[in-house]
């Protein structure tokens, strides 16, 4: 493994490869966190009517200051007036109520002095003050949402607030996640000596289904070659194959062997990363094939780093990521002359952003120190040390 690829490189030859699948149609209550396929247009003015941003009275500008009579009903949201405004007059107005005809504006009830019948508007109203025009949030015809976007709370709201009921969204990749190694045991299981508990699995079937993939995670298999053939052969049907260990330089590491036999085309082995770096990537025909390394926090990196942002560009994320965030270290931190680290750390806010705290236990086994971790942050290859105070970016270990 002497050509080792830079994160980017890598990252940049995962991306070349994940092209997207198709697009669905799916109701928008069930859209959340996918991926919009095609930008979505309004078809409707939002607001659908020029309405009133405050509880208040409707009226003409131009009729203030001074003193107005009120006339007619106070105007409720869904309720319009029943005529429009004449000059010199006020009409009761609530939040979200059609500002009437001829009113070009509305005055808050705790700017005036109310009487029986009239109101007193003791400071001069603007034209347009506290009306939300009609289109003001979006006009229909006008994009809403653009395609490529994460479908977040704020954008559902958005299309349900254009009436919008069904959206196209890029099909969710089918993923296979597969554990190898003879020493592994599924909780819940007794140990016998020179066994472990397999956590890979469970933690890359939650990584990539918060990233819309549909996860199914086979049990593991030891490292035999027939073990590893048969379920790597059944992976490939997948639109992913994600598999952890057995991508090392040991006899006991069968995994891109059996995978070339099966048709495997390997794009890269080895990244210059820390931990992480006898990290595999191929593609058979369509599907993509990751060899992440079985060390815990190796194969969480590598998921991070390269095949979550590929289940992401598979829907059609027009921003895959990894997504990056500005931190500022609070400690030093070595670095390595030949590969990027990707320490964990914990985040705290200060006064000038995060603070990143390396967390105790840095080597890639320790998967239950990095429990204390929020964070993931990109110490890139080079001399010295990074000095404390110094800007950095990490990835958020939230999801
Ligand atoms: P490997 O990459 O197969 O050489 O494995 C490297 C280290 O990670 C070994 O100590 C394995 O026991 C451990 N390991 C491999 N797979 C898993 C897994 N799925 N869960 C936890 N530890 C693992
Ligand atoms: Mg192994």
């Amino acid at each position: 493994m002497t050509d080792l690829l830079s994160v980017d490189e890598a990252l940049g030859r995962v991306l070349a490869r994940a092209t997207p699948l198709a697009a669905e149609t799916v109701p928008l209550a069930e859209a959340g966190g996918r991926i919009l396929a095609e930008s979505a247009r309004a078809p409707v003015d939002v607001p659908p009517f020029p309405s009133s941003a405050m509880d208040g009275f409707a009226l003409r500008a131009a009729d203030t200051p001074g003193a107005l009579p009120v006339v007619g009903a106070r105007i409720a949201a869904g309720r319009p007036a029943a005529r429009a405004l004449a000059s010199g007059e006020a009409m009761g107005i609530a939040t979200g109520g059609v500002v009437p005809d001829g009113a070009d504006a509305v005055v808050p009830s705790e700017r005036v002095v109310e009487h029986a019948n009239t109101i007193e508007i003791p400071a001069a109203v603007a034209p347009g003050d506290n009306v939300r025009p009609r289109g003001g949030d979006v006009h229909a015809g006008d994009e809403a949402v653009a395609a490529g976007s994460v479908l977040t709370p704020s954008r559902i709201a958005a299309l349900a607030a254009c009436g919008v009921t069904r959206v196209r969204c890029g099909v969710r990749p089918r993923v296979v996640v597969l554990a190898t190694g003879t020493e592994l045991r599924a909780p819940g299981e007794a140990l016998r000596v020179g066994e472990i508990y397999e956590s890979n699995g469970i933690m890359l079937e939650a990584a990539l289904a918060v990233a819309g993939a549909l996860v199914e995670r086979l049990g593991s298999v030891a490292d035999d070659d027939s073990s590893q053939r048969n379920a790597i052969e059944r992976a490939l049907s997948a639109d992913v194959v994600v598999t952890s260990g057995g991508v090392s330089v040991g006899p006991h590491d069968l995994v891109r062997r059996i995978e070339r036999s099966l048709g495997v085309e390997e794009v890269f082995w080895g990244v210059a990363m820390r931990p992480g770096k006898p990290l595999s990537f191929g593609v058979r025909g369509s599907t993509l094939v990751f060899g992440l390394p079985g060390n815990p926090v190796s194969s969480l990196v590598g998921c991070l780093l390269f095949v979550r942002p590929a289940v992401l560009a598979l829907q059609g994320a027009s921003d895959p990521g990894p997504r990056y965030l500005p931190g500022v270290l609070a400690a030093p931190v070595h670095r390595n002359p030949a590969r990027d680290d990707f320490v964990r750390a914990r985040g705290t806010w200060g006064d000038v952003g995060v603070e990143l705290q390396p967390i105790a236990g840095q080597e890639s086994h320790m998967i239950v120190r990095s429990a204390a971790a929020d964070a993931l942050v990109h110490i890139p290859r080079g001399d010295g040390a990074v000095a404390a105070g110094a800007a950095v970016r990490y990835l958020p270990l939230y999801t």
